[in-house]
């Protein structure tokens, strides 16, 4: 083996290898992280296969090696190469998802002398190469960065360049320092004693309040506390606290802080609870699968609430037993430390937790340390499916239907699920995909037998069998005729006072997201949609038509409803901030607290807020689709969605999909604890299936009707779906250059005879203006797309992503 085939940390790169000889003497294995000579630079790079051959007849050689272990098992190697072909992406881009995190940094040069033979005539030196020589004389290595201080930058390298050629000195690289530190915060704290501090207050308590609180504050604190935190509790400024520094009565002082806001040291370790039946049997085909050793996939599909967890917690115990591990995935850290906990509980000290909390310094170690099997359970988002643990006999993927699995907007654009699976294939892991509502896509694959299909029925607790709550549906059109204009139907608003002066609490959801405005009668309930693609249409502001965001076809904003001839069209768009208003107007006496993505811009805002709602400091959650994430909070007793419209009527054929996951998730908030609980859907579609299915708890009918439309407009799954998206900062021009690409690619299909496959398109994006660039999209319909888009060449501007979700 004298070649090696190099992924290199360059642009230019592309989703090419390139082939480097290996220096006589030098070990270098697959998945090996080493420096190599690119264009007239040095480059990151890593071995992705060894061959006898060269690729190529010129080759040069490889200039060292960065670390002596490989850094990515060959697993990783081939999955690194998968991901590249499949999602068209760089193949360095898919190569450092595996790499460990601050892994890519400049290479520091040092010199270093050799051994000068006894023939050797020193005055052949140049004055310069001999101050050189000097410089290195005795020492193990110099930096190249001190002879270039010493000679300036352009002379140094010349003659340490001429030097190595002459055999004198040799060169070895390594990496920079990682640049992020540790997090330092900035604390405050008292310099007086506590009493002093309170007399100090009480005379100050007239001249300056604020002054006084923090006074009054920090004595009660024992000790240094963060600013942000002292700032927020007595809701003053720096000038308050530079006021007191100034008297000698408190002092900053940066603290290093460790980022664990999940405080995993402190939880009590926890027993496996005795399976439910249901429970046992999921483990029992779970476990035959863990021992059978060749892996397999398994969709657990159970309501919230139904011990999916614990299903989780037992069939990673058996891993353990078997000297294997595990790794955990779920949408988002910050939004499930309810879920981390019980992990944490059940394996304690055993558990790693990947959040991007952490700074580079500490992901690194914690990269190495999972390397070194230090952790039974690797916990994490999307990037935790790339852990290096070894031994890996397990991995999770809970919520499994999540759009949060796909990577948005930086190749590579994959989506874990499908890469987890298919590390699981090659590595012969087993797979348990959970959910209460799996994505269509999912539950097809097990319907077709690919995915052995665990169901989970009904809910454990408050005791097994406990029903799902009930759920009214509102039509809110009825609500109009009965002269009823706010936001709250009658029957919610009823619900809420009642829940309100008994003490309990409620969630009133409204999903925000996304800045699409449809045009909906207030009347008969009809949306505007596009008669040749059947999505709703959009109103662009600056041209007042209606925009069909699928096929570009414009049309004027009518005067009336097409359906019903009444003038009671409206352009909706209603938000939290709101809604929060209105509730405020309407239940004056219950304490509010909203949640969404404005409010929580803050580092602990997720757990402040949720942590405030189950102290039961506030009476009513308002809140996004934060709101329907896995929170257990049993004095929830009335869930209210105040519009189940919103998601529902986005150009997207995922939307019922979408709706449905949504209200099923939202619904499963309420009636956690013993005095059960009431769901509210306010639409004006009640009779959408996604609407009916979710008030049933019926994910088989969503599932059926669902899959009847997927099949007649040949979505997935019984296709693929491939986005292509060019941006411009010229409308006309971003237009064109789709509608040329559009015709390249039909020639394509055409001359290679491929019937399979479609283009739909070019139309605006449904983002079609971001940060000042226009946006124009083809979407490709078909099989085996990342093979045919392949060979294609795409100019600059373009992005692919193959299997998109949502809208972008
Ligand atoms: P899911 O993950 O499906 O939402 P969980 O695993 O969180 O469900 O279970 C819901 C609740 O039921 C949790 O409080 C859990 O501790 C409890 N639970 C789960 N399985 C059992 C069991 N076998 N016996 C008793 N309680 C259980
Ligand atoms: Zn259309």
């Amino acid at each position: 083996m004298r070649y090696a085939e190099v992924s290199v940390n360059s642009p230019i790169a592309q989703r090419q290898t390139f082939s480097y000889s290996l220096p006589p003497g030098l070990g270098i294995d697959i998945g090996q992280a080493v420096w190599v000579p690119f264009g007239d630079k040095l480059f990151q790079g890593v071995v992705l296969e060894l061959s006898p051959h060269p690729a190529v007849e010129e080759t040069r050689e490889i200039a060292g090696v960065i670390e002596p272990r490989p850094l990515l098992s060959p697993a990783h190697v081939q999955l690194a190469r998968w991901i590249s072909r499949y999602y068209l992406s760089p193949i360095f881009d898919a190569v450092a998802l595996m790499l460990p995190p601050g892994f890519e940094r400049r290479p520091l040069t040092f010199i270093s002398a050799r051994a000068v033979p006894g023939d050797f005539d020193l005055s052949t030196l140049t004055p310069e190469q001999r101050r050189v020589l000097g410089f290195i004389k005795g020492q193990e290595r110099v930096s190249l960065k001190r002879v270039e201080k010493a000679l300036g930058k352009k002379k140094a390298q010349g003659v340490v360049a001429q030097l190595v050629r002459r055999g004198l000195v040799i060169r070895s690289y390594e990496l920079e320092p990682i640049k992020a530190g540790p997090k330092i915060e900035p604390f405050i704290k008292l310099i007086v004693t506590a009493d002093e501090a309170r007399n100090e207050a009480a005379g100050l308590h007239k001249r300056a309040k604020k002054q006084a609180d923090m006074l009054e504050f920090l004595a009660k604190q024992g000790g240094p506390v963060p600013w942000a935190e002292a700032r927020k509790n007595i809701n003053s400024n720096k000038a308050v606290a530079d006021a007191l520094v100034s008297k000698g009565m408190a002092a900053f002082e940066q603290v290093e802080v460790r980022r664990d806001p999940l405080a995993l040291q402190k939880v009590t370790p926890t027993q496996p609870l005795t399976p439910t039946d249901a429970q046992r049997s999921a483990l029992g085909a779970i476990k035959s699968g863990l021992s059978g050793g060749r892996g397999g996939v398994f969709l657990l599909h159970g309501v919230t609430g139904s011990g999916k967890t614990e299903v989780y917690l037992q069939a990673l115990a058996e891993t353990v037993k078997m000297g294997r591990r595990g790794i955990v995935l779920v949408p988002e850290i910050a939004l499930t430390p309810q879920t981390i906990e019980r992990f944490a509980a059940r394996f304690p000290g055993r558990v790693a937790v990947l959040h991007s909390q952490l700074s580079l310094g500490e992901q690194f170690d914690e990269w190495q340390r999972i390397r070194d099997g230090n952790f039974d359970v690797v916990i994490g988002p999307r990037s935790a499916a790339f852990a290096p643990q070894p031994d890996l006999g397990l991995i999770v993927i809970d919520e499994e239907h999540e759009w949060t699995y796909k990577q948005p907007d930086k190749s590579p654009r994959y989506h874990t699920r499908h890469v987890a699976l298919k590390l699981a294939e090659l590595v012969g892991v087993v797979v348990v995909l959970g959910s209460a509502t799996p994505d269509v896509e999912s539950y097809y694959r097990a319907q077709q037998g690919d995915y052995k299909l665990l169901q989970l029925p009904g809910r454990v607790t408050p005791r097994d069998g406990t029903p799902l709550p009930q759920v009214e549906v509102v039509d809110m059109r009825e609500e109009l005729k009965a002269g009823v204009r706010s936001l709250f139907s009658r029957s919610l608003s009823e619900a809420i006072s009642q829940a309100v002066t008994s003490d309990e609490q409620v969630i009133l959801f409204l999903n925000r997201r996304g800045a699409a405005t449809f045009i909906q009668c207030r009347s008969c309930g009809f949306v505007l949609r596009c008669r040749r693609c059947d999505v709703p249409l959009t109103y662009h502001l600056d041209q007042d038509r209606l925009v069909c965001h699928q096929c570009n076809h414009h049309t004027p904003v009518p005067q009336a409803c097409p359906r019903c001839a009444r003038r009671s069209l409206k352009f909706l768009g209603l938000g939290t901030q709101k809604l929060e208003q209105e509730a405020g107007y309407n239940f004056p006496t219950a304490r509010l607290l909203r949640w969404d993505t404005d409010v929580t811009r803050g580092r602990h805002s997720h757990d402040e807020i949720l942590s405030k709602f189950r102290r039961h400091q506030a009476d009513i959650l308002i809140g996004t689709q934060m709101v329907a994430k896995g929170l257990d909070l049993p004095l929830v007793t009335l869930v209210g969605v105040v519009s189940a419209d919103t998601a529902l009527n986005l150009p997207d054929f995922r939307a019922g999909e979408r709706t449905f996951q949504l209200l099923s998730q939202v619904a499963g908030r309420a009636g956690r604890g013993v005095k059960g609980g009431k769901v509210i859907i306010q639409t004006y579609t009640p009779e959408h299936y996604a609407i009916q299915a979710a008030a049933s708890h019926d994910y088989d009918a969503f599932y059926n009707k669902e899959v009847e439309y997927r099949l007649e407009l040949r979505n997935p799954p019984f296709s693929r779906l491939a986005c292509l998206t060019y941006s411009h900062t010229n409308d006309l021009l971003c237009q064109r250059e789709a509608g040329r690409m559009k015709r390249s690619l039909s020639q394509e299909i055409d001359s290679k005879g491929i019937a399979a496959i479609e283009i739909i398109g070019p139309a605006p994006a449904f983002i079609h203006r971001l940060r000042g660039r226009f946006r124009w999209q083809l979407i490709l319909r078909g099989s085996e797309l990342s093979a045919f888009l392949d060979p294609v060449p795409l100019p600059q501007g373009w992005v692919v992503d193959i299997d998109p979700v949502g809208l972008s």
